[in-house]
């Protein structure tokens, strides 16, 4: 099984947190670069020998692609590629992006899954965000792709807001388990270096939460998610049965996947590489084809650290097959696994261990006692 990821570099508007890669300042080379995505795709067409079960549009906001401009980049790896009967494609979106024209060419160039950002259920909180869209626009949007037969949405949320109380938190968790959607993902607000967020917080207009506090929306989003039917897979995503999102599910099992776009990374099971995160050189050099990315081959430790760092995340665990190509657990690594049983944060299992939600808490530390230098 392999997944493909694209990510489209384009935003409307700059939101006050993010500092993924994109630009809103685009108009005039988003040809250019449609036509450099398409281009890397038939490029590294050999890439990936498996049938492609997951698509996945990223950004930046994929719902801002036209319906020539997805349809091309579907049409090329549909070309390229053997795609398999089931395959998960799932598109991005903004609320303001969302009406029955979109939804309609979603629908017939085959997108099944639609990921939408709705971040907050409070408008200030949408306003300092610099969101481009406010609290109504977020509740019709969903609500018209479940009318127009999508059923199969993530909502994306937000905790560990300045000023956000645990009250107001579990309010935004009935709201997102009252609109009947398949999967949420929600992460903890973190201040970015070079974001607005960051200015906020240093000249006293915003203050952030203590670590306290956020864990405490951390818990409690554990209990409510968990007792209306959702089911935490990884830290920060939790699923109605069967609707885990298959593609970010391949990326924490260490599957194959190809990335393309500006910053999209890509892995093989040996390598890591990324695209340089500049649009003006990423479609010049695809064009010329001229080195736009960067790689490095993963040492064994390396990749067994990896192996700890993303399995424990979620509830797949480490597979003790892909931790014994590497080697064996060494005297005080089992040692240290045996404590984290006996103090109820790790299970094993006959394929893999795996930390229970207490241990999951605190999965990135407990990953890295594992870790090999
Ligand atoms: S949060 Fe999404 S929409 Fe906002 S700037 Fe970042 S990528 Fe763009």
């Amino acid at each position: 099984m392999a997944g493909i990821y694209i990510h489209i570099p384009f935003c409307r508007k700059r939101c006050s947190y993010c500092d993924f890669h994109f630009s809103t300042t685009f108009s005039n080379y988003r040809e250019e670069l449609i036509s450099a995505i398409n281009r890397e795709i038939e490029l590294r067409k050999y890439e990936l020998k498996e049938s492609i079960e997951t698509i996945y549009f990223g950004g930046g906001t994929p719902s801002l692609l036209t319906e020539e401009e997805l349809s091309s980049i579907l049409e090329t790896i549909r070309n390229l590629f053997p795609i398999n009967q089931e395959v998960e494609i799932t598109l991005e979106v903004n609320p303001e992006d969302v009406n029955l024209e979109t939804i309609t060419y979603w629908k017939i160039l085959g997108v099944n899954r639609i990921s939408i950002g709705l971040q907050s259920f409070k408008e200030s909180d949408l306003k300092w965000m610099n969101r481009a869209h406010d609290l109504e626009q977020g509740f019709e949007a969903v609500n018209l792709l479940k009318k127009q037969g999508f059923e199969n949405i993530s909502v994306d949320l937000i905790y560990g807001l300045p000023g956000l109380t645990l009250l107001e938190w579990e309010q935004h968790l009935k709201q997102v388990i009252a609109l009947n959607i398949q999967h949420i993902s929600a992460y903890c607000l973190t201040v970015e270096k070079r974001t607005a967020l960051n200015h906020f917080v240093k000249t006293g207009k915003l203050k952030t939460p203590s670590e306290d506090i956020q864990s405490e929306q951390f818990n409690l989003m554990l209990r409510v998610l968990n007792q209306n039917g959702f089911f935490q897979y990884e830290i920060s995503n939790f699923a109605k049965p069967v609707y885990e999102s298959k593609h970010n599910s391949s990326y924490w099992q260490n599957k194959p996947y190809l990335g393309v776009g500006p910053s999209a990374h890509s892995f093989d099971g040996k390598t890591r590489r990324w695209n340089i995160s500049n649009n003006t050189n990423y479609y010049k050099n695809v064009g010329t084809n001229e080195s736009w990315f960067e790689m490095e081959i993963l040492s064994k430790n390396d990749q067994w650290n990896e192996l700890f760092l993303t399995g424990l995340r979620t509830i797949f665990g480490v597979s003790k097959t892909s931790l014994s190509e590497l080697g064996k657990l060494s005297s005080s690594e089992i040692k240290t696994m045996g404590s984290l049983k006996e103090q109820g944060e790790l299970v094993e299992t006959e394929n893999a261990y795996i930390l229970t939600e207490k241990g999951r808490l605190k999965a990135d530390g407990i990953a890295a006692s594992f870790f090999r230098i």
